[in-house]
């Protein structure tokens, strides 16, 4: 099991078991028939306890309560007996707490969820739920992810369930496990488990031979004729199990795409596309750099220094026909409407330059996707760089700047001096979890005995939550000041403002990024506002 590690750290066990009536048995049921259920729900937590003490000899697991209540419904906490769960554990007399089932944690998916994925954790505290097989100490526990899904479903109020179900699939994503449908060609779900690739050696052959061939510099365009013509199968029809062999529709695009999966290196990619809420059904294909990438999931296909030399490859069969002219403004405009880049176009004839939406210009006249976006480059530059400089000149009148500059001065000492109280508090925790592991072996080879054995351990267990929960709010600070500090904005704006023609490289210390609507309306996102 996974959480050895983690139980290895805790040696003793101080268990609330808690159960509850939910209202509608209170209603329905005889007095007879709830006592039952209370007492039905106690054993299945106690038999669960005794199988964890075969399971793991090593670890004390001591019963401290066994706490019910009835008939208040889940949906408030304000419970007696919870309200004395949370005392306990507060007050250090316990660090795990069982139920049968979520629901009798309570019914409000969101509070439920608060407690196993809050409230829990920051207390130190195991808790497990016995139906569902929820273990927070388990973090390879697979149903760990569904937890939330079950609270939902014991919720009343279904209005948050879309923006929940997403921020899941969002947590899923974070975590580096697959939540989407068929898996790219070369790999196929791991039997065992579903979030994970494992080779499909079929597939895998025609991804080796596609960067084979780029590496041996044959284009997108020339490898889909290659495929086409030696009737490579299609990626669907191969995962169909069906290697449909009359199917000859190869894309350059396909093959594109392939060439820039880093899915291929073992990463897992994934949160390509969104929607604007639950109700749309239009989906939005989300820039590169908000994609979801956990490296090193899964086996890779291709070697980095391969893919690496591809990209390269790629990008200079781009550059061969298009034209490239370096633009004040290229690669930090994006589309208000798709998110996708707004490329800028050069028109030999008319000598002028416009901006347009890079989604539309791939797929403009085929799908129905976004629109031209297309305005006079020039124009639009000039009033982005007035606009910059009319938010520089704020800033440099502001007469709290110099008070802020001091405060960050402020802020670097205090950081240094959180850094220190961190490693010192790490060393602490060391030492203490050394000396357990000693008290413990003096009992196994009964140099002490076991009452010694116990109030030793209990006092060394007290000391050692202590210094975690201090070593927690130590990293909590420094997270929150780390936020406040960054770069110091006023040389920028400074040498922004006296620069004749600005450059990329300031622009792009200044403005996080830039987007324009259909209708030509500018937003600038600045860097400067979040520090100063
Ligand atoms: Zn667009």
């Amino acid at each position: 099991m996974m959480y050895d590690n983690l139980l290895s750290t805790v040696k003793t066990l101080y268990i609330i078991i808690y159960a509850r009536l939910s209202k509608e048995e209170k209603d329905k049921q005889s007095k007879e028939e709830q006592s039952k259920s209370i007492k039905h729900q106690f054993e299945i937590c106690r038999e669960y306890i005794e199988e964890e003490k075969k399971e793991y000899p090593n670890c004390n697991f001591i019963i401290v309560e066994e706490l019910y209540d009835d008939g208040i419904s889940g949906t408030t906490f304000d419970r007696a007996d919870f309200n004395k769960l949370k005392k306990l554990i507060e007050n250090k007399k316990a660090n795990m707490v069982i139920t049968k089932d979520l629901s009798r944690l309570g019914r409000d998916h969101i509070e439920t969820d608060n407690y196993i994925e809050k409230w829990f954790p920051e207390h130190n505290v195991r808790y497990v739920s016995i139906i569902e097989n929820v273990d927070t100490y388990d973090v390879n526990n697979v149903s760990n992810d569904i937890a939330p899904l079950i609270n939902w479903s014991n919720d009343q109020f279904a209005k948050t369930t879309s923006k929940k179900i997403r921020k899941e699939f969002k947590k899923m994503m974070k975590n580096g496990k697959w939540s989407g449908g068929e898996p790219p060609l070369g790999y196929i779900q791991n039997p065992n488990d579903k979030h994970h690739f494992i080779i499909e050696p079929v597939g895998a052959e025609i991804i080796k031979r596609i960067f084979k061939l780029a590496l041996e510099g044959k284009t997108p365009k020339d490898i889909s004729n290659i495929l086409i013509k030696e009737k490579v199968p299609l990626p669907s029809t191969i995962k169909g199990n069906k290697r449909d062999l009359n199917i000859n529709l190869w894309s350059t695009d396909t093959i594109r795409d392939i060439l820039k999966n880093k899915m291929y290196l073992g990463h897992m990619v994934q949160g390509k596309t969104t929607k604007l809420n639950y109700k749309s059904k239009k989906i939005i294909y989300l820039p590169e750099e908000d994609w979801i990438v956990v490296e090193n999931m899964h086996d890779p296909i291709i070697k980095e220094s391969d893919f690496n030399k591809v990209q390269i490859l790629i990008k200079s069969n781009k550059n061969k026909t298009t034209n490239t002219y370096d633009y004040l403004l290229k690669g930090m405009i994006k589309c208000k409407e798709c998110h996708h880049a707004i490329g800028i176009q050069h028109f030999n004839k008319r000598n002028k330059n416009y901006t347009i939406c890079s989604y539309y210009r791939k797929y403009g006249n085929k799908k129905d996707v976004c629109t031209s976006h297309r305005f006079h480059y020039e124009e639009i530059e000039k009033l982005i760089i007035e606009s910059i400089k009319i938010e520089c000149m704020q800033y440099v009148d502001d007469t709290n700047l110099a008070e802020k500059i001091k405060d960050k001065k402020q802020n670097i000492q205090l950081q240094a001096d959180l850094k220190i109280n961190i490693d010192t508090t790490n060393q602490k925790i060391f030492k203490i979890e050394k000396q357990i592991d000693t008290i413990y072996e003096d009992k196994l080879n009964n140099i002490i005995d076991d009452e010694q054995y116990k109030r030793i351990i209990k006092s060394k267990q007290e000391n050692l939550e202590f210094e975690r929960i201090k070593l927690i709010n130590y990293q909590k600070e420094l997270k929150r000041i780390k936020k406040n500090i960054e770069t110091n904005y006023t040389k920028l704006i400074n040498e922004f403002l006296e620069i004749k023609k600005p450059n990329k490289i300031l622009i792009g210390k200044l403005i996080d990024k830039i987007e324009i609507n259909e209708k030509g309306i500018i937003d600038i996102y600045y860097k400067i506002k979040k520090n100063i």
